[in-house]
């Protein structure tokens, strides 16, 4: 099989040596296991700059999907309201699973480059006084901006509510002081800026609000207070745990330390994505978002200003030159998206937009 880099937003490219860890058929009852598994959420918990006195985290087989679900159906109970606000298709999700749920549910939604105000979420809360949850994504992964969670979060705690945070795409890529954001639950997984591979998702909770939470869950699997309980005692997961993947992703978190901790990463991911824009805007490829709520994990852009021009071509042509971009999802406008997470370094981003230009300079040949 033909290797090629993902500039995805997860799955993304794994280092060989995490890749190796999956290896290993290992056991999941024994001290060594279950020793493994309460170091990567305690190892979480710091690289959230979050204490045990407060936090927990919570490891739940499934994607990502499947850990705001578990949030969801376990924290809002049938008396209760959430609020969510979306920017692009992973807030909508919130409200799908909302509905899914039977949960009682407002979906106020922004276009997806503009980010949720702050102002008019303090004035929804003032009005209504029935909302109880206010849910919310960091990075809008759909587009790739990066949304304003500590103006949001302090309207939020201001009033009294439960703060559900979607990290997903962010957590360990940007830096995140959930002691100064303080939400109840924050929601990443094992296959973004962890540089992980795909299996479960990971719930940092504040534990007194995680404590009331027991009974409500709809959902046998994704009850996360039942999940904490039998975690929490010595690691050992409730239901089958997915080994290789957590053992890939232990080796994921060393070599998370080892390239100095996420301010370091992110200052990787920083330049990635620097070099990307600057040397697609010299050739007129313009971003979706603006420079100002532009995140340092994903760009959307506008496609060359081509009547000729096929995504589809493109793809092909960039994949067997050994990556593999991401169709646009922004429904108002022709867009593609290049992540740069991942182990993606600056001479991937410089290799990519030489093939880029060598497909623009080949399509402006043809025509
Ligand atoms: C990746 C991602 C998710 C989860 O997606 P899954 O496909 O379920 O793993 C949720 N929210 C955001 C912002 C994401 O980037």
């Amino acid at each position: 099989m033909k290797q090629y880099k993902l500039l995805t937003p997860g799955p993304l490219t794994t280092t060989e040596s995490v890749k190796k860890e999956m290896m290993v058929d290992h056991c999941t009852w024994d001290d060594d296991y279950k020793n493994i598994t309460q170091k990567i959420r305690r190892e979480l918990l710091e690289i959230g700059h979050v204490s045990e006195d407060e936090y927990t985290t919570v490891l739940m087989q499934g994607s990502g999907s499947a850990g705001v679900e578990a949030v969801f159906t376990t924290s809002i109970k049938d008396k209760d309201k959430v609020l969510i606000l979306a920017n692009g298709a992973y807030g909508e999700r919130m409200a799908e699973i909302a509905r899914y749920a039977g949960l009682n549910y407002i979906l106020k939604q922004w276009n997806y480059d503009q980010v949720p105000d702050a102002k008019e979420v303090e004035e929804i809360l003032d009005a209504d006084k029935d909302i109880t949850h206010v849910s919310m994504v960091h990075c809008e992964t759909t587009s790739g901006i990066l949304n304003d969670i500590e103006a949001v979060g302090k309207v939020v705690h201001d009033a009294g509510k439960i703060f559900i945070l979607d990290a997903m795409s962010s957590f360990g890529g940007v830096d995140i002081p959930l002691d100064q954001l303080r939400p109840d639950f924050m929601i990443s997984s094992a296959n973004k800026c962890i540089q992980g591979v795909p299996g479960f998702s990971f719930i940092i909770c504040n534990t007194e609000v995680l404590k009331l939470c027991k009974g409500n869950s709809r959902s046998l699997s994704l009850d996360l207070y039942a999940q904490w309980e039998t975690m929490n005692i010595d690691g050992k997961w409730r239901f089958t745990s997915p080994t290789h993947v957590v053992l890939a992703f232990a080796k994921a978190m060393e070599e998370l330390k080892e390239e100095g901790g996420v301010r370091k990463r992110e200052q990787r991911y920083r330049k990635n994505n620097e070099i990307l824009i600057g040397r697609m805007k010299e050739m007129g490829i313009k971003t979706y978002i603006d420079e100002e709520h532009q995140s340092p994990i994903i760009t959307t852009f506008f496609y060359p200003e081509s009547h000729e021009f096929s995504f589809e071509d493109m793809y092909y042509f960039i994949k067997e030159r050994g990556y593999a971009i991401y169709p646009g999802k922004v429904t108002s406008a022709d867009t593609f998206r290049i992540g740069n997470i991942g182990d993606i370094h600056p001479q991937d981003m410089e290799k990519l937009c030489d093939i880029f230009q060598e497909f623009i300079t080949d399509m402006t040949k043809e025509n």
